[in-house]
């Protein structure tokens, strides 16, 4: 802009003095020549400044901003985020499949694909409100490389300036931008890669900025104010509506999704329920023949976005977050696994266009403060016994709602449904006994078996949360203590997931965010960049250098 700024300059000069020229004489042949002379060396002068005030620019740059700069650009890049995923959220999917997958074999044998990168970083994630951050600051940071405040969207903390994103200036060099999450698109992470509110909560503009988009692709989980204003108080015109009389091709449902072709032009694709949050199904609820996954999402994206000009795509894992909130290892595993399958698609991509391409994967902070580890198994995990559970803990919450509705459900009741969604084993005292003798003797089965069963300090635990359960809204009292034990969760299903998780070596310090550094993978053009440890920020000014869009480097260190 600086440069482009001085040659205008120079213009202007040549102009001014291209006039005088010509208004002190009458325009004859002879004087025509002279005046171009005139000006070719007045044009060699304005050149020969402005080259010198460029390398002096250059310098003060260099000085400034010690990262080095890649030696070649990219011109595709993908930009994973898994929401609520850092080490122990990784890890924790790597040990899941090497204990379910390949038993036997030690967890280092068996990698996530993102884990097998050849950049690994770690980054800071705190905003301008705390080292605790939000998805909307994190998501602010990534895309535009400045710290904001919690609950801001693409805008400084006053909710006043604007700041650009990444994929505004992909779109302004020539790429195709794309879009794609788990959970609703108009949702803090998505949002702040293409709309800028003072508040994450105003979904009606933000769905605004989606429909009057020039970007490429969206995909993701519906709008939440389609029709009506941020507060629901107003009818308002239709989004999708606007989004079609945009140019979008807005695409509902898994038949509509999977009939889009390369040429079809901007796409919208949204599926077609809505379920709690507006988002997709956790990959362990879903149907795979009727239900669209983030694999179907990003491989169709990048069938969509594929040009020789380039493209952004955006991926967030949405769910994993919300899965962590909860303290659901399982459905926190099942996405991470299902994330790294999307990013996957994304590696093919790279294998055909290895020079061109970088594929950044982060998490935009912690959630849940998982850790790998239980006071109760001391040195031991057992993570083979995660995959008993085959129910999200939200689906279940309707299993529990219907208890309560009827009245009359006794804790023994729910026995038989809990063995056959949570694998855990409500046997006697004897029972259990005989087991761990069989165990003790060798015995496989055995020793699956008592490792499931209860013991009566987790019996107490769970009927305490069934108790409470059984118990409506209202009659629950509310207290510091109890929001320990269960957030704001259904408290039978919060005891049942955490003693599961405890069970598995797998425990968790809050229904929160924490403020732990989250892990950084890269591979491609510039992907050494990615080592190291960085503040988030960085990595957005990491892929404004890589995709050679520059500019900005000096812009992540304020
Ligand atoms: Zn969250």
């Amino acid at each position: 802009m600086m440069i482009r700024n001085r040659c205008l300059k120079g213009l202007l000069l040549l102009v001014v003095v291209t006039g005088v020229v010509a208004a002190c004489a009458p325009p004859t042949p002879e004087v025509v020549e002279k005046e171009v002379e005139v000006t070719r060396q007045v044009e060699v002068q304005v050149t020969r400044v402005v080259e010198k005030e460029v390398e002096v620019e250059v310098e003060k740059e260099v000085l400034i901003t010690p990262t080095p700069q890649p030696e070649k650009h990219a011109k595709y890049v993908f930009l994973f985020v898994g929401d609520g995923l850092a080490v122990a959220q990784r890890n924790a999917a790597e040990l899941y499949v090497a204990a379910t997958a390949r038993t036997g074999d030690r967890p280092e044998d068996v990698d996530l694909l993102m884990n097998t990168f050849p950049a690994q970083g770690m980054n800071t994630t705190y905003d301008l409100t705390s080292v605790i951050p939000d998805s909307a600051s994190t998501a602010t940071s990534l895309a535009t490389g400045h710290k904001t405040a919690s609950g801001v969207v693409g805008m400084d903390a006053s909710g006043k300036q604007v700041y650009e994103n990444i994929s505004e200036v992909a779109k302004a060099n020539g790429w195709k931008v794309g879009i794609v999450s788990s959970v609703s698109i108009d949702h803090a992470t998505p949002a702040s890669f293409y709309a800028h509110e003072p508040s994450r909560g105003n979904y009606r503009e933000i769905g605004e900025a989606l429909a009057t988009s020039d970007f490429d692709y969206f995909a993701g989980g519906p709008l939440k104010r389609p029709t009506t204003s941020s507060d629901k108080q107003t009818e308002l015109t239709d989004l999708y509506e606007m989004a079609e009389d945009n140019g979008f091709t807005v695409a509902v449902g898994k038949a509509e999704f999977d009939a889009l072709k390369p040429g079809v032009g901007k796409v919208f694709a949204v599926p077609d329920y809505n379920i709690g949050g507006q988002a997709l199904y956790y990959t362990m609820d879903r149907v795979p023949e009727n239900n669209l996954s983030i694999v179907d999402l990003t491989r169709k994206g990048i069938e969509l976005l594929d040009n020789p000009d380039g493209f952004f795509l955006m991926v967030e894992a949405g769910k994993i977050d919300w899965a962590c909130h909860a303290n659901d290892a399982a459905a926190a595993i099942h996405d991470t696994i299902a994330f790294d399958n999307a990013i996957s698609e994304a590696f093919e991509f790279y294998r055909d266009h290895p020079k061109e391409t970088l594929i950044v994967v982060t998490g935009d902070h912690e959630t849940g403060g998982m850790t790998i580890g239980f006071a109760g198994t001391k040195y031991s995990a057992f993570f083979e016994k995660i995959q008993h559970q085959n129910i999200a803990y939200d689906e279940f919450n309707a299993q529990v709602a219907e208890w309560r509705e009827a009245g009359n459900t006794r804790f023994e009741d729910t026995w038989p449904v809990i063995e056959e969604h949570f694998g855990l084993l409500f046997l006697t005292a004897d029972a259990r006994e005989e087991l761990e003798a069989k165990a003790d003797e060798g015995d496989k089965a055995a020793e699956m078996q008592y490792g499931l069963a209860l013991s009566d300090l987790e019996l107490e635990m769970l009927e305490e949360g069934f108790e409470r359960s059984m118990k409506g809204e209202e009659e629950r009292a509310q207290d510091d203590y109890q929001y320990l034990l269960y957030g704001s969760y259904e408290p039978y299903v919060v005891k049942l997931t955490h003693v599961l998780n405890q069970k598995a070596g797998i425990s968790w310090t809050s229904y929160s965010h924490t403020g732990v550094p989250v892990q950084t993978s890269a591979i491609g053009v510039g992907a050494e960049m990615f080592n190291g440890y960085y503040d988030n920020t960085d990595i957005h000014a990491k892929m404004m250098a890589i995709a050679g869009f520059g500019g900005s480097l000096a812009m992540a260190s304020q």
